[in-house]
C-alpha cells in the first residue's frame, strides 16, 4: 500500500482525495466533510447543484457539483455572484427568472422555474430551479436556498418523444388509412386516426366514446364472414379480411380491415391494433377487370368463356332430370361485306346494335359473343316457347335494317339449334350439332333458322366421304359425261351441245354437279377434273367425226380457278391436236359470278383461248352484280341466260323485260344468246319473239349420254310440236 494516494482522476475522487489529504481537526469537523462529500457525490450523480444566496451580501455559495454544471471554476476568475450567473441565463428566460428572484427575494416566496444557460463554452443546457426564501428574526427574507437540476438530458428526451409523435400525429392525420386500437379486456376503443373519419362518416370522437360502434356499420350481407377471427387473434395472428361497411351517408363502401393482436407476456390478449382503409376504387377496377374476363369489350355481352361455364352449369344441372334446353349458334350472313366496304368502325357498332336487338328478344345473360360475328344462346324452358318459333322471331327482327352513322344496313341471320339433351349431353355434341343445323341453315340459301336432325349428321358425313372419294373418282372411271344439246330457236336444229359432268359414286349413286363442283373447287380437285373434261371432249368429238355424225361445237365448262392455271391453254391445244379436233369445236363456259370474283385474272387464258379459235360463253348471265362493265371488259362470243328468268318468263312480266333488255343488250355487243332452262312450249315461243337465237333445255333435251346424243346427232334436228 503506497503512503500517498494516486491523484485523483474524476470528480468523485478529487472530494475523497482533498478530504483524505487534509490535516484532521477534529471529530466533528471529520464528519462535516464526511457529509460534505457524500452530499456533493449524491448531486453529481443526480446532475443537481445546491446554491445558497446571502441576501444581505449578495453572494451565493455554490455547491462543488454545481460549479461543474456552470461549467465555472471555484474560486476561478468568475465569482458566483447573482448578475454573473444572471448573465448566464439565455435572454429570452433571464426576465422571468429574475422577476421570480426578486419576488422571493422580496416575499420569501418559493420560485420554481425551467430556463435556459449559455455555459462559457458556449454549449447550452436546460435548468430547473426550485428555491424558496428564508426570513430572519425580523421578517425579512435573508437566504434564499435552491437546488438547480440540469435537465437537458430529460428535455431532449422529451423533444425527441415530443417531434417523433408530432410525425405520428402528421402521419395519422393525413393519411387516408384509420387506425386504430382497442382494449381487449374492456372493448374500449383508446385511438381512433381522423382517417376513420373518412372512410366512415362519423368523428372518431364517436368511437371513442363508445357512441358509435364500427361493428355496427358492416353490411347486413358481410357480417356472417368474420369466421376465423376470434381464433386468429388470441393466437396472436394477424387477421386480414375485406367486407363492406355502410357510411353515415348511407353509401356502401369496401373495406380491408388488418387487426394486429397485443398479447401480454404472459399471452394473453391485451389490446387490438388495427388498419382500416376505404378499397373501394381498387374493388371496382377489380370488378371491372373481372367483368371483361367474362365480357366482350365491345358489345358488353358474356363472351365464349363465359358461354362455355354456363353451359357447362346449365348441363349439369338438367342432367337427370326431365327438362330441356336450346342452344341457338348464329351467325351474321353478311357481316363480312359490311367490315370490308364500309370499315371495322361501322362493322363494330353495327356488332353493338346486334347484340342489343338479340338481348331484346332473347333476354338478357343469355346471349354471348362467341366470335366475330358468331353469337349463341342458351333458351332455358323451351316448353314455354318453341325455339324455332324463337329463331324466326330473332331472324324476322334482324332484317329490320340498321342505323348507322348514315347508312341503313341490311343484315340477315343464319341460325342452327341444338337441344338437349337428345342433340348432345355434352358442351361438345351440343355445340358441334348447332354448328351443323347452321352450316344447313347457310347452305339454304341463309337467313333461316334449322333444328339440328340426325340426317344432317348423314349429310356431313356424306361430305366427308365425298370429299376423301372424289380424289380417286377418276382412276376409278366413275366420271361421266352427259351432254345437253342447244338447238336454233327458229329451227330446232342442233348447233352445239354442253358437256357435263356426272359422277357415278359406288355407293352412293349419282352424285350432281351441284354437290361435288363446290367440292372440287374446294380442294383443287377441280383442275384434274377440267383436264379430265377437255380430254373426254376431245375424245368424243374424234368418235363422232370417225362414227361419221355431224359434228357441233361441245362446250364445257370451267371454273375461274382452272382459268388461272398458267398451262391451260397449252394442254387444252396438245388435246386438241392429240385428237385432231379443230378449235371450232371446243367451247368454254365461264360463269359470270366467276368472272367477277376473279377480276381480270382469267383474262388473258380467254384472250388466247379465243385466239386459239375456240368460241367463249358467259354462262348464267344476269344473276351476277356488274353484267354490263363485264360485257365490255370479256371480248366473248355467246351469253347463257341463266335459268332463273327464264322459268317464269311466260308469267311475269319482270322477268321477260330482264330477259327481252339482255337481248338487246347482247345484240348490241354482236353477241349469240343462249336461253338455259326452258322446259315449255310457251317459254320457247316467247323466247322465239324476244329473237333468241338458241335454246337449251328438258323441251328438247335433258343432259343425255354420249351415245343417245349420237343418235340426235344422226338426226341433227329435234322437233317440237308446239
Ligand atoms: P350450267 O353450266 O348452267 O348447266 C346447266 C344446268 O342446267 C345443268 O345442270 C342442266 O342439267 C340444267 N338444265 C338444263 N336444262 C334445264 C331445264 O330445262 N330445267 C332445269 N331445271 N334444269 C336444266 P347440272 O348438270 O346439274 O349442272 C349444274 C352446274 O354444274 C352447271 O350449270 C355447271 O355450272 C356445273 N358443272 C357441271 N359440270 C361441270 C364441269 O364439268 N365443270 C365445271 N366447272 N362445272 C360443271
Ligand atoms: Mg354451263
Ligand atoms: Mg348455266
Amino acid at each position: 500500500m503506497s503512503i500517498h494516494p494516486q491523484k485523483p482522476k474524476s470528480k468523485v475522487d478529487k472530494i475523497d482525495y482533498f478530504a483524505k489529504n487534509r490535516p484532521i481537526q477534529d471529530q466533528s469537523e471529520v464528519d462535516l466533510v464526511k457529509i460534505t462529500n457524500s452530499l456533493n457525490l449524491a448531486q453529481e450523480i443526480a446532475k443537481l447543484g445546491s446554491w445558497d444566496y446571502d441576501v444581505e451580501n449578495n453572494t451565493i455559495y455554490c455547491s462543488d457539483p454545481l460549479y461543474s454544471i456552470l461549467g465555472i471554476e471555484k474560486d476561478g476568475d468568475i465569482q458566483p455572484l447573482y448578475e454573473n450567473l444572471l448573465a448566464m441565463i439565455l435572454p429570452e428566460d433571464r426576465e422571468s427568472f429574475d422577476y421570480l428572484f426578486q419576488q422571493t427575494k422580496k416575499l420569501g416566496t418559493e420560485m420554481d422555474i425551467e430556463y435556459k444557460i449559455q455555459k462559457f463554452d458556449g454549449s447550452i443546457i436546460t435548468a430547473h430551479v426550485r428555491a424558496v426564501g428564508k426570513k430572519g428574526p425580523n421578517g425579512q427574507v435573508t437566504r434564499i436556498i435552491g437546488i438547480l437540476h440540469d435537465i437537458s438530458d430529460r428535455i431532449l428526451t422529451e423533444n425527441r418523444l415530443k417531434e417523433s409523435e408530432e410525425k405520428i400525429r402528421n402521419i395519422t392525420t393525413n393519411i387516408d388509412i384509420g387506425i386504430w386500437s382497442m382494449d381487449y379486456q374492456t372493448k374500449k376503443v383508446t385511438f381512433a386516426s381522423p382517417a376513420i373519419e373518412k372512410i366512415s362518416g362519423y368523428p372518431a370522437e364517436d368511437f371513442l366514446s363508445g357512441k358509435v360502434k364500427w361493428k355496427a356499420l358492416i353490411h347486413p350481407e358481410d357480417k356472417g364472414k368474420f369466421s376465423n377471427q376470434q381464433k386468429d387473434l388470441l393466437r396472436g395472428k394477424m387477421y386480414n379480411h375485406n367486407y363492406r361497411i355502410i357510411d353515415r351517408n348511407g353509401q356502401v363502401k369496401w373495406i380491408e380491415n388488418k387487426t394486429i393482436p397485443i398479447l401480454n407476456a404472459e399471452g394473453q390478449l391485451i389490446r387490438l391494433d388495427g388498419i382500416v382503409q376505404d378499397i373501394s376504387i381498387r374493388k371496382k377496377n377489380e370488378e371491372r377487370i373481372n367483368y371483361f374476363a367474362y365480357h366482350d369489350y365491345l358489345t358488353e355481352l358474356p363472351n365464349r368463356r363465359m358461354f362455355d361455364e354456363q353451359l357447362e352449369q346449365m348441363i349439369v344441372t338438367k342432367k337427370g332430370t326431365n327438362e330441356k334446353f336450346a342452344l341457338f349458334y348464329l351467325d351474321m350472313d353478311r357481316f363480312k361485306f359490311v367490315n370490308d366496304t364500309l370499315g371495322h368502325d361501322i362493322g363494330d357498332l353495327l356488332l353493338g346494335k346486334v347484340a342489343k336487338r338479340l338481348s331484346a328478344i332473347a333476354g338478357e345473360h343469355t346471349v354471348f359473343r362467341v366470335g366475330g360475328d358468331e353469337f349463341t344462346i342458351i333458351q332455358d324452358r323451351i316448353l314455354e316457347k318453341d325455339p324455332v318459333k324463337l329463331g324466326e322471331e330473332l331472324i324476322c327482327k334482324m332484317e329490320e335494317p340498321f342505323q348507322i352513322e348514315g347508312y341503313e344496313i341490311h343484315m340477315t341471320t343464319s341460325i342452327g339449334i341444338s337441344i338437349f339433351p337428345e342433340d348432345g349431353n355434352s358442351i361438345k355434341r351440343l355445340i358441334m350439332n348447332a354448328d351443323v343445323a347452321l352450316y344447313r341453315a347457310k347452305e339454304l340459301g341463309k337467313n333461316n333458322v334449322q333444328l339440328f336432325t340426325k340426317s344432317l349428321i348423314a349429310e356431313s358425313y356424306k361430305l366427308f366421304t365425298l370429299e376423301s372419294d372424289l380424289r380417286k373418282a377418276i382412276q376409278r372411271k366413275e366420271f361421266i359425261l352427259h351432254y345437253q344439246p342447244r338447238v336454233d330457236a327458229l329451227t330446232g336444229e342442233i348447233v352445239g351441245a354442253e358437256a357435263l359432268s356426272r359422277w357415278n359414286h359406288t355407293r352412293l349413286g349419282l352424285v350432281p354437279p351441284c354437290e361435288f363442283i363446290p367440292l372440287a373447287e374446294e380442294t383443287g380437285f377441280i383442275h384434274e377434273l377440267s383436264e379430265w373434261v377437255i380430254q373426254e371432249v376431245c375424245k368424243q368429238q374424234k368418235e363422232w367425226r370417225e362414227e361419221g355424225c355431224t359434228l357441233v361445237p361441245i362446250s364445257i365448262n370451267l371454273s375461274a380457278k382452272t382459268l388461272m392455271k398458267a398451262d391451260l391453254v397449252q394442254k387444252v391445244k396438245a388435246c386438241l391436236d392429240e385428237y385432231s379436233v379443230p378449235a371450232q369445236l371446243l367451247e368454254i363456259e365461264i360463269t359470270e359470278d366467276s368472272l367477277i370474283k376473279n377480276e381480270g385474272l382469267g383474262l388473258s387464258t380467254i384472250k388466247h383461248l379465243r385466239k386459239l379459235g375456240l368460241a367463249i360463253a358467259i354462262d348464267d348471265f344476269g344473276i351476277g352484280y356488274s353484267s354490263l362493265s363485264y360485257l365490255k371488259k370479256f371480248t366473248v362470243d355467246y351469253i347463257k341466260i341463266d335459268r332463273s328468268f327464264i322459268r317464269e318468263i311466260h308469267l311475269n312480266d319482270g322477268d321477260s323485260t330482264i330477259v327481252q333488255s339482255i337481248i338487246l343488250l347482247a345484240k348490241g355487243f354482236h353477241l349469240k344468246i343462249v336461253a338455259e332452262g326452258v322446259e315449255t312450249v310457251e317459254q320457247w315461243e316467247l323466247l322465239k319473239s324476244l329473237n333468241c337465237h338458241y335454246i337449251q333445255g328438258f323441251l328438247f333435251s335433258k343432259p343425255l349420254p354420249a351415245k343417245q346424243l349420237t343418235n340426235l346427232l344422226q338426226l341433227n334436228k329435234i322437233n317440237i310440236q308446239p
